[in-house]
């Protein structure tokens, strides 16, 4: 059971000692403009994208690494435990101040700290705070002919850290991988204040990969306050194409073509009918509204490689059905093209006043049947669903749109995530991408890894943050056994 999740959980309490003492404390590191006590201060950082909430005891908003490190030895020292935070847009509460019953953390906000410390041109790689935002990154690259290619469909608002912490993905992580490899080094500030440069910024380190360990941490192990970050060259020439399919099945037997044909996409994106109708309305990118469901295709590189790929990607696409096959005239035609891809949330807003963000994987393979189990789910539930796909990797993000305000509507929206992720893992996939584990899916852990798995990864958190106080109740199930895993913690708000 998770304490302190709920509306009510810890409103109107009374402050212990070691709460009004450490609150002192950290006001004169801080000053009146870096924390945040009173209730409206607190309930903006009550929870992240996702919709479990939880009151934290205060918020801390450090400028530099130094306030950072004595806000961590305040609360060691008051044995007040703390809950990282960036940009909050992470969909699976990691950033949701949740700890042991009665216990209200601090939320240590990284957004103040958001410098791009150094562009390294020379040496293809930059320096960054955690609060820098992904795009801002990336715009600052392109003016130096580089790019950095972890891109999720939030890069205009999430930040660096929050991507390193969660070990993001994103629309091009087909070919060039998830966060972690394009992260050289990791500054890992733990809880004691004290930071550890993790991995370094040279080709190739001697010894184990604790950077790769701290990747997709989600905060249980320390704060990220800095990180070396990779950057590419940004391709010479780029071929997108947009292609209509007269069903889901269609387009999903097309994407297990295109991932083992010669030329591999470096993007393929799928959108279901639902999406590609929202999104039309929304972004006017220029999808085919007749069609049961769309691929968004691109190829990077070379030119020649880059027609050869096109080329490829039209003759499959047609052979598996496709209805219309379009290639982007320019760099207008491939902007508006993204732009429906990335407006999905934004789109829903205007249609509905809640959703619910999933996010499973599965084998390639079986990314027909889960696109059908996902219909199904909505079905049976009376639900509306609308599903985008980073097909090249089988990960699925059905939208589920609603009105919290119905009667009954929650138990329906997260019984059909419980499906729908309990489906994902019986078609031998796993139950998340992307977004990480946070408290939604810590306790599907036990589902995934058995029980000597779960005690060595404990054992490996426990080793780099003993101290227990680093995000508490994220990402590692305590109790919850095989068959048990709940959608939510029992209590949360929603
Ligand atoms: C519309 C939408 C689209 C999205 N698309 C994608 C996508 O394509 N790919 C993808 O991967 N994700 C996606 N996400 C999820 C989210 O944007 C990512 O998880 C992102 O990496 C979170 O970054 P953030 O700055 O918002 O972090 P937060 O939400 O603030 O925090 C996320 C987690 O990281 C921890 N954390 C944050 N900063 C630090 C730090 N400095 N040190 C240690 N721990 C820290 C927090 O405790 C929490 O556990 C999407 C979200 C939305 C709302």
């Amino acid at each position: 059971m998770t304490g302190g999740v709920g509306p009510l959980a810890t409103a109107g309490r009374e402050l212990t000692g070691p709460e009004t003492s450490l609150l002192a404390r950290l006001e004169g590191i801080l000053g009146g403009d870096g924390l945040r006590t009173g209730h409206l201060g607190r309930a903006t950082y009550r929870r992240d994208a996702s919709f479990l909430n939880a009151d934290p005891l205060a918020v801390a908003l450090p400028r530099t690494v130094e306030q950072t490190a004595q806000v961590l030895r305040a609360c060691r020292d008051h044995g007040i435990p703390f809950t990282p935070r960036a940009a909050g847009t992470g969909l699976a509460g990691g950033a949701t101040p949740t700890g042991e019953a009665g216990v209200r953390p601090v939320v240590v906000s990284v957004a103040r700290m958001d410098r791009l410390r150094q562009l390294d041109v020379p040496n293809r790689r930059a320096w960054v705070e955690p609060g820098l935002v992904n795009a801002r990154l990336g715009k600052a690259a392109a003016t130096h002919g580089l790019r950095f290619a972890p891109d999720p469909a939030s890069q205009i608002a999430a930040t660096l850290g929050g991507n390193v912490a969660t070990n993001a993905g994103g629309i091009h992580v087909l070919t060039y991988g998830v966060m972690s490899q394009h992260v050289l080094a990791v500054e890992l500030m733990d809880a004691d204040g004290v930071v550890h440069v993790l991995d370094g910024a040279r080709a190739e380190q001697a010894g184990l990969d604790l950077r790769g360990v701290t990747v997709g941490g989600e905060g249980t192990l320390g704060i990220v306050v800095g990180a070396c970050l990779r950057l590419l060259p940004s391709p010479p020439a780029v071929g997108t194409l947009l292609a209509g399919f007269p069903s889901l099945d269609a387009a999903a037997a097309a994407v297990g073509a295109l991932v083992v044909s010669d030329r591999l996409p470096d993007a393929v994106e799928l959108m279901d009918a639902r999406a590609v109708s929202l999104v039309e309305g929304y972004a006017q990118a220029g999808y085919p509204q007749d069609a049961a469901a769309v691929l968004l295709l691109e190829y990077e590189g070379l030119p020649a490689g880059v027609d050869a790929g096109v080329v490829t990607a039209d003759h499959l696409a047609r052979e598996h059905g496709a209805t219309s096959v379009v290639r982007a005239d320019g760099p207008d035609q491939r902007a508006r093209i993204w732009k429906g891809r990335k407006a999905v949330a934004g789109a829903i807003a205007k249609r509905a006043p809640d959703f619910y963000l999933q996010d499973v994987v599965v084998p390639r393979s079986r990314l027909g049947e889960m696109l059908d189990a996902v219909v199904a789910i909505g079905e049976r539930e009376r639900l509306e669903i609308l599903t985008v796909v980073h097909a090249g990797d089988g990960n699925l993000h059905p939208f589920v749109l609603f009105d919290r305000r119905e009667e009954g509507m929650i138990d329906r929206v997260f019984a059909a995530g419980h499906d729908i992720v309990a489906t994902a893992l019986s078609l031998d996939g796993t139950v998340t991408g992307e977004h990480g584990v946070g408290i939604e899916k810590r306790d599907f852990l036990g589902e995934v890894f058995d029980a000597d798995d779960l005690a060595v990864q404990r054992a490996v958190r426990d080793a780099i943050e003993p101290s227990g106080l680093a995000n508490p109740d994220k990402v590692l199930p305590t109790t919850v056994g095989c068959g048990e895993a709940r959608m939510v913690p029992e209590g949360a708000w929603v």
